[in-house]
């Protein structure tokens, strides 16, 4: 049987490591990247905590133990499902099993002109691009004595209050108020302002009301200025309107929406308010029983939940579920229905504070933080020594002694 997996993602890579080493089961995992990314301490290289290989590691590092997966970096063009084969930009593949799970990509909700002034954090690339702008943006404020420019430089704004807005914010609440004060001697930290714009009423909507409000007051702490029932009208090059007002920067950071890849439009899916794909309850799309969809780019519907939220632990789940499936057909057993098993939700603020809601426990603060780190710490599996990057990152990340502050250029050129 030959299982092709596209995407090397959460969903993907679980669903290869189930099928590693199996009787009979030949595997191809297809990515259009050689690396498998830990989307979750993205916002970490963004903000010059990390570096990107601390968060990513090649793919066919991940599976070379397994003899009988075979890692090709390509991309999933189309899908010819009648004749159980995938077009991709190197040649036709053809399956037995075909699980998609290529994740999503960061809308502009119509506004995609909008990405070149706002990137949004999907990729290494955009990570290290948002470095970038942040950091250049220090550095244009210290070379002006002019404080209506240093105020234009150091005017961020973080338009989505999800966890990844919340987290982009309090990042550059902690950067403005240490890194800028300590190793910046002419740029005005007081004339940094960070506003944080959500369109909904509340940031962190899927949290308690008493994990929201714990959230708002820490931020607010690190001067970052919460706005809410705020909706976004216009981005250009030098500001952002909010409403009917218009703020002066260059500096926007885009965190408010993703949407689900299209790998299979031929198939003319059913899809969901995001462009996900509605699967049945063995994740497969109705219609076409031998082809699976899984993480970001499934729509599940699962009773007491609802349709579940675009997380990580909900790809490994369904990433592992649907592989293990496949081999109880193989195997002659028949197929199961996916429940997703909920592990609860966390968001960092800043440095050393966090929220975490794991059924009606509730936790905030330092110890909510050591949570969530070493909670991170289990699931950056394969990336080198996890007791090393422990030590490592919680010094640089505690003391800011060190971190990944690199201004590195767009493009390369010649000096
Ligand atoms: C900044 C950020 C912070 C996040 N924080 C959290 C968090 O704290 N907790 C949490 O649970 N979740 C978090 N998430 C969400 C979580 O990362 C996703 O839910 C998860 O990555 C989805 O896994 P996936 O395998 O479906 O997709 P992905 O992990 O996105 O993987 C998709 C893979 O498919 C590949 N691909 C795409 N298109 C093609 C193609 N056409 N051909 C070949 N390959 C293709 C991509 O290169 C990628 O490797 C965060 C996401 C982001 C962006």
């Amino acid at each position: 049987m030959h299982i092709v997996i596209a995407g090397g993602g959460f969903a993907g890579i679980n669903a290869a490591k189930a099928l590693g080493n199996k009787k009979d089961v030949k595997v191809t995992l297809i990515d259009k990247k050689n690396h498998h990314l830990f989307q979750p301490l993205l916002y970490q290289v963004a903000m010059a905590g990390l570096s990107p290989a601390e968060i990513a590691a090649p793919i066919r590092s991940l599976l070379s133990k397994y003899r009988n997966i075979r890692v090709l970096q390509t991309k999933l063009m189309d899908i010819n499902q009648d004749e159980n084969t995938i077009k991709t930009d190197f040649k036709d593949i053809t399956y037995d099993y075909l699980i998609l799970a290529c994740g999503a990509k960061t809308t502009y909700f119509g506004n995609e002109n909008w990405e070149c002034n706002a990137p949004g954090l999907k990729t290494i690339e955009q990570a290290t691009e948002i470095r970038r702008r942040v950091l250049t943006a220090f550095e244009d404020a210290e070379r002006t004595d002019d404080p209506e420019m240093q105020k234009f430089h150091l005017t961020f704004v973080i338009v989505g209050g999800g966890p990844t807005g919340v987290e982009l914010a309090g990042a550059i609440g902690e950067m403005s108020r240490f890194t800028l004060a300590k190793d910046f001697k002419n740029a005005n930290p007081k004339l940094t302002r960070i506003i944080l714009v959500e369109a909904g009423k509340n940031i962190l909507n899927d949290f308690s009301r008493k994990l929201r409000e714990r959230a708002v007051r820490d931020l607010e702490k690190l001067g970052v200025q919460v706005w809410t029932s705020s909706k976004v009208t216009d981005i250009d090059d030098k500001s952002v309107t909010i409403g009917n007002e218009k703020i002066q920067t260059a500096n926007v950071l885009w965190a408010a929406g993703i949407k689900a890849f299209e790998p299979a439009k031929n198939l003319n899916p059913k899809t969901d308010y995001m462009g996900r794909i509605v699967v049945e309850k063995d994740l497969s799309i109705p219609g076409h029983k031998n082809i699976f969809v899984t993480g970001d780019l499934a729509s599940f519907e699962q009773e007491n939940i609802g349709l579940l939220p675009p997380l990580a632990p909900v790809a490994m789940q369904q990433g592992t579920f649907c592989a293990k499936n496949i081999l109880r057909e193989i195997n002659g057993k028949e197929r199961l229905g996916f429940a997703y098993k909920d592990k609860g939700k966390m968001a960092t603020i800043g440095r050393s504070k966090a929220i975490v809601e794991v059924g009606k426990l509730k936790l905030s603060g330092f110890f909510a933080w050591l949570i969530w780190l070493v909670i991170h710490i289990y699931y950056l599996s394969g990336f080198k020594n996890k007791f090393f990057v422990f030590l490592n990152w919680s010094w640089s990340y505690l003391s800011f002694k060190k971190g990944a502050r690199l201004i590195l250029s767009k493009k390369w050129k010649s000096d």
